[in-house]
């Protein structure tokens, strides 16, 4: 039985502009965009007036915790996490228990990814249990269409290793992205190094550890040729260093996270642990340069580094507390917020949470390794997969921990009012998110 689907009345975001079009879909393909579209008896129709219809988003950077740490997310509750936040796909991260740095972990994942209501892409570490001490076997996880690499929750420490890591990737064509903080000078640091840490009495956590390892990174992708992709940028100068190595031609892509687009270190004054996270919070400037950045193309994406964690671990005296926050279920409205809230062009704003992320994930295209992913982060146009979103600029949802999917509680925007409620989100054509309630 074929089945029809209308997203009618909506205000299409394309690559470059925008359009008022009804949009049909077709057994999960877009198969007409326009307006006054002739409907099939039986059609289910999406109401999408007064909305935003774009290319659902796409998550780089997603802790889901599955294997080992299912008490505080697992990869159902972060999908579910995802998809109301309007994600179609996400990058799951390998920092779990064992770490994703095997084939047979990578399938597992994969397995729980296709049983789940969006795209799980798995993230391979890059050396074994991302002890930084060897190569994991990326070849081998290559061959199941992995094609991000990192040890994320830390950096890999060692040049020389590091270096054998890019040179091994680019002959598997495939990126490495590196968790930017040398151990040697972030040390016990748990808040941005400044007069306020001093003034706190917490060590602090220097820019200078960060922008080191981002320097000596585009330095060997520029000797290897490797794709390099850099995580959750949080600094003024690591934003002049990538904007210099993309002038010089070096291959390289940068995120930034939605915290580190709106919040600053004079959070940490209260001592709340909600606003402890690696790299940390920085300082107004910072925040400034990183939106800057976004807004050139300096910094290619938004990220979310969602990290859920049980109250264990995180209700705890903040030097203790494990360090990050959860991201995924509000990410665009922040992202919109720290871009100019309603004047935020939503060209933009989709082309850094869904078209950019997806090409550098790699998931514009179906691919029948990798549990069978379909094309995200495309045009919304004739014979593309429906991995869409509605959103209704307007909308006026407010961040409540009784509303998050999330296993997890660690949010540090409990009572803010967002500007933008995502509505629908479909994905492969089956409406997963239904006017804000999921739907499994
Ligand atoms: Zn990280």
């Amino acid at each position: 039985m074929t089945d029809h689907m209308l997203i009618r009345g909506g205000t299409v975001v394309h690559r470059e502009t925008t359009t008022r079009s009804d949009v049909l879909v077709v057994d999960g393909i877009i198969s007409l965009v326009g307006e006054h579209l002739d409907i099939p008896a039986g059609t289910t129709i999406v109401d999408a007036e007064g909305c935003w219809v774009g290319p659902a988003l796409v998550d780089l950077h997603t802790h889901l915790r599955e294997p080992g740490g299912e008490e505080a997310e697992t990869v159902a509750s972060g999908a579910r996490a995802g998809v109301l936040g309007g994600y179609s796909a996400v990058m799951a991260m390998p920092n779990t228990s064992p770490a994703i740095d095997s084939s047979a972990v990578v399938a597992q994942v994969l397995a729980l990814g296709q049983a789940s209501c969006l795209d799980v892409a798995v993230a391979g570490a890059i050396t074994v249990g991302r002890l930084g001490e060897r190569l994991a076997p990326l070849a081998e996880m290559a061959e199941l269409g992995v094609t991000f690499f990192t040890d994320d929750g830390t950096g890999v420490q060692n040049a020389g290793l590091m270096r054998r890591a890019m040179e091994y990737a680019r002959g598997l064509n495939v990126v490495i992205a590196d968790h930017c903080e040398d151990d040697a000078l972030a040390g016990d640091g748990c808040m941005n190094e400044s007069s306020l840490s001093s003034e706190l009495g917490l060590v602090g956590r220097p820019a200078l550890a960060e922008e080191v390892m981002v320097a000596r990174d585009l330095a060997l992708a520029q000797h290897t040729g490797c794709e390099l992709h850099l995580l959750h940028l949080s600094t003024v100068g690591s934003a002049a260093l990538v904007a210099q190595a993309k002038q010089a031609g070096v291959n390289v892509t940068a995120e930034v996270a939605p915290h580190h687009l709106l919040l600053t270190e004079e959070l940490c004054r209260e001592y709340d642990p909600l606003y402890k996270v690696h790299p940390p919070l920085r300082t107004a400037n910072d925040v400034e340069a990183l939106r800057m950045a976004l807004r050139s193309g300096g910094i290619d994406a938004v990220a979310t580094d969602h990290a859920p964690h049980a109250p264990e671990t995180k209700d705890r005296p903040f030097a203790e507390a494990t360090p990050g926050m959860l991201g995924l279920q509000h990410a665009f409205a922040l992202t919109r917020e720290a871009l100019g809230g309603a004047d935020a062009d939503p060209v933009l704003l989709f082309r850094v949470l869904s078209r950019t992320p997806a090409k550098i994930a790699r998931l514009t295209q179906s691919d029948q390794r990798r549990g069978g992913h379909s094309a995200h982060g495309g045009e919304i146009a004739v014979g593309e997969d429906a991995n869409l979103v509605v959103i209704d600029p307007e909308g006026r949802p407010v961040v409540r921990s009784e509303v998050l999917a999330s296993k997890s509680r660690n949010t540090p925007y409990e009572g803010r009012t967002l500007l933008g409620a995502v509505r629908h989100t479909i994905v492969r054509g089956e409406i997963v998110v239904n006017d804000g309630v999921a739907q499994r």
